[in-house]
């Protein structure tokens, strides 16, 4: 091993673990050596972690890190830094690259990036269909065996509609314990769609978007999943209807997960009144009641995770009129202070709850919690020092030239949001030092 790669002893001081009592951490060689009060160790480096609250390191499920094709709007890099800024210790990469990750060359080579950043855990996702044009399956299994090991399978960005080909891709991961990330929307009830359906669309001159377009294939999919026995998860969900019957497939029983987006959790249908582009986004922000569906299905569990589809685009492609606008909002640096605004401010979670749906079940989703990288763990001795220490007292304005993304399409611009992310751990070495890039 190279001096390089000798990972100094942290000594965190005062630290409450899931924002319980105060206790001190000690990391050493890649894991969580000893937790306790009054914890020392000659020459280690220490942090005073008082008033910090520590959880074990953020998994988002889905990140679009646009790389390989435009690097103009992110990079493995930049994108990988951003996810580490916002406490995420693993990130899984979507497919909808160019090109697209449907072989294990493409996958092995965003995995591969994600190692040389070194900012935090890569595992990519990988395309359910061949170049995602919804005809062919493509080669999962080849992706599943790379050196990627890529367990999640989407087409996010667009739906696969197709039921037969649908069925066959649960069918085919069930082999190397893989699921089926959909991402919900039925084709030719969305045509030219531009916001959520309603009053507002109406009087703004938008064409609607419809929930049923998202809720007919939840439903379809849980069928399908019931019926095949397999996995799957239900990408960013929007609507109070999803989380119905979502509700209705837990209580059943059925192998079916579910996540919500940071802006989907906040942000309501009214922001597309100011045309800002910004606020376009697929789906599309919804009406006041369903973000409070989405937000008592997060707290009840209905929801398993929260998921940031961080989506960088370039100026170009954000400042223009609406209609001709890409959908997509940053999301990696601004996850951990929207959920405690909209669900720890508001009581709906504690900070064991955020630790639930922001890293152990991610991590179990995506199985990076088991194998290898061991993500979502217990701040306990023995377990890989994978951990964020948090401000939850700290306020910050969000300024988007701050940001590590190389893109500015953020809707918080201007917002005053609770929270901050101090420190960032990826197996006992630091990724974020005091709010910035260690
Ligand atoms: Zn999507």
């Amino acid at each position: 091993m190279s001096a390089d790669r000798i990972v100094p002893t942290w000594l965190v001081r005062g630290a409450r673990p899931l924002g319980g009592d105060p206790t001190d951490l000690l990391l050493q060689d890649g894991v969580v050596a000893e937790v306790g009060a009054g914890l020392t160790a000659a020459g280690a480096e220490v942090i005073d972690a008082d008033g910090l609250v520590a959880l074990p390191g953020l998994v988002d499920l889905h990140t679009h890190l646009r790389e390989p094709g435009r690097e103009d709007a992110e990079t493995v890099e930049s994108g990988t830094l951003a996810a580490a800024l916002g406490g995420f210790t693993a990130v899984h990469a979507m497919a909808n690259t160019d090109p697209v990750a449907d072989t294990a060359g493409v996958v092995e080579q965003v995995w591969r990036l994600g190692r040389e950043a070194g900012h935090c855990d890569v595992r990519p996702v990988g395309a359910v269909t061949v170049g995602l044009a919804g005809g062919r399956l493509a080669e999962l299994g080849a992706m599943a065996d790379s050196a990627a090991r890529v367990r999640v399978f989407s087409d996010d960005g667009h739906c696969v509609s197709d039921a037969v080909l649908m069925r066959r891709a649960l069918e085919y991961v069930k082999a190397f314990d893989g699921v089926v990330a959909q991402h919900a929307q039925e084709p030719r009830l969305t045509e030219d769609a531009q916001m959520n359906e309603g009053e507002l669309a109406g009087r703004l001159g938008l064409s609607g978007w419809p929930g049923v377009a998202e809720e007919a294939v939840v439903a379809r999919d849980v069928l399908l999943a019931a019926h095949v026995g397999s996995r799957l998860h239900v990408c960013h969900v929007s609507t109070g209807g999803s989380v119905e019957i979502l509700r209705l497939a837990k209580t059943r029983g059925l192998p079916v997960t579910a996540e919500v987006t940071p802006h989907h959790l906040f942000l309501t249908e009214d922001r597309a009144a100011t045309y800002d582009p910004v606020y376009k986004v697929n789906p599309p922000l919804r009406s006041a009641a369903d973000v409070r569906a989405l937000r008592e299905g997060l707290a009840d569990g209905t929801i398993d995770a929260v998921a940031t589809d961080h989506a960088p685009h370039p100026a170009e492609d954000k400042e223009c009129e609406w209609a001709a606008a890409a959908f997509g909002m940053l999301g990696l640096e601004t996850a951990l202070s929207v959920v405690q605004h909209t669900m720890v401010d508001t009581g709906l979670l504690d900070w064991a709850g955020v630790a639930d749906r922001m890293s152990v079940r991610p991590a179990r989703i995506g199985r990076v919690a088991d194998a290898g990288e061991r993500h979502g763990r217990p701040l306990a001795a023995g377990e890989p020092a994978n951990l964020v220490l948090l401000d939850p007292a700290a306020r910050r304005t969000v300024d988007p030239a701050d940001l590590a993304s190389l893109s500015r399409n953020t809707p918080y611009a201007g917002t005053t949001l609770p929270g901050q992310v101090v420190a960032t751990f990826l197996r006992g070495r630091p990724t974020v030092l005091k709010g910035a890039p260690a």
